[in-house]
């Protein structure tokens, strides 16, 4: 029994003596898909550097390095949406990364001096294909239009996602106008904001709701279902890329950035690197049926190829992060709960 547990005592130190002159990276990741296993096991054949990975909600993490302060283990932090990461940064969580390769690889509209997006995805109209025509939700700012009285459904407007969507409106369209179309949606609304994308899509294919908009990886997980009824629910639904004619389809991000405190500041820099790399960006974008950041990686994903291709926004996603205290000031005031 003593020996035993002076075996345990021993085998307990040995492990702390050999992470602390181990080569290791400190990940807090807010994913966790099948593909992730190979993308970090491919970093650290490639490295040497063992990974360390916390993985936790969005938000939860983002509070956990906030109260972890200057102790903070972490050297990386992979999260999604842009107002997100724009958040972190606003609370000087992270180091400015001064990398050539990153400058080369990740488009100059996808990054800030302190963040870089790995993955984009689209944030698309879907409509009920017997209750809706496509052709009057071209855009999103038909969804205020009031022939849709009555048939659109929303997750809340506080949610990441519909705050980075209205502070591209504002960009585009102006605060006042961003407001009236808020107000002209809130009137339009078959019900009270309630539950997240896939249970939009799910309402529009059911009926109870004409029209709504969802990410495009939550539509191509239904399209790679293996159920037979989540297959059938999208051949009830039309998937529409708004502002073809205009300045195009709101797109986010997900992506990360090396933390100020960081302890192992070459390794962080090194798996930043490393995500924008060719055999990464697959894995990374793949994993959640998204797009590359990096132009030139090509990835081969059946559902989004079905979906087509499209004009998407232009505007640097980090702009996104300053319209962010408006737009929720604007649903706020439009009643969009
Ligand atoms: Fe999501």
């Amino acid at each position: 029994m003593k020996s035993s547990r002076l075996l345990l005592a021993l085998l307990a130190f040995g492990a702390v003596t050999a992470t602390a002159q181990e080569k290791v990276l400190n990940l807090y990741s807010a994913r966790h898909y099948q593909t992730d296993e190979a993308l970090y096991a491919n970093f650290t054949r490639q490295t040497g550097l063992k990974i360390n990975r916390i993985e936790a909600k969005e938000d939860e993490l983002l509070e956990r390095i906030r109260n972890e302060g200057a102790n903070s283990p972490a050297d990386v932090f992979l999260t999604v949406d842009a107002a997100r990461l724009a958040k972190a940064d606003e609370l000087g969580l992270f180091a400015p990364v001064k990398s050539k390769l990153l400058e080369e690889r990740i488009p100059a509209n996808l990054r800030s001096p302190d963040w870089f997006a790995f993955s984009t995805r689209a944030r698309v109209i879907v409509a009920n294909k017997d209750t809706v025509k496509a052709e009057h939700v071209q855009a999103y700012e038909d969804l205020a239009d009031p022939k849709l009285k009555g048939k659109v459904c929303s997750r809340s407007g506080s949610h990441p996602y519909n705050i980075s969507l209205m502070a591209a409106l504002i960009a585009h369209i102006g605060e006042a106008r961003a407001e009236e179309w808020a107000r002209g949606v809130v009137a339009n609304f078959a019900r009270t904001p309630k539950g997240g994308d896939t249970d939009q899509i799910k309402s529009v294919a059911a009926g109870e709701c004409g029209v709504a908009v969802s990410n495009t990886y939550y539509l191509a997980r239904l399209l790679r279902s293996e159920k037979p009824e989540d297959r059938r629910l999208m051949n009830r639904i039309t998937i529409i890329w708004p502002n073809q004619k205009s300045f195009g389809t709101h797109i986010n991000i997900s992506g990360g950035g090396m933390l100020k405190t960081a302890p192992n500041k070459e390794a962080a820099v090194r798996f930043l690197e490393y995500l924008a790399s060719d055999d990464a960006q697959r894995y990374f974008a793949d994993g959640n049926n998204e797009w590359p950041a990096v132009p030139s990686v090509v990835v081969k994903n059946p559902a989004l190829e079905a979906m087509g291709k499209f004009k998407a926004d232009s505007l640097p996603v980090a702009a996104l992060a300053k319209n962010a205290v408006a737009a929720q000031r604007i649903y706020d005031r439009a009643g969009w709960k």
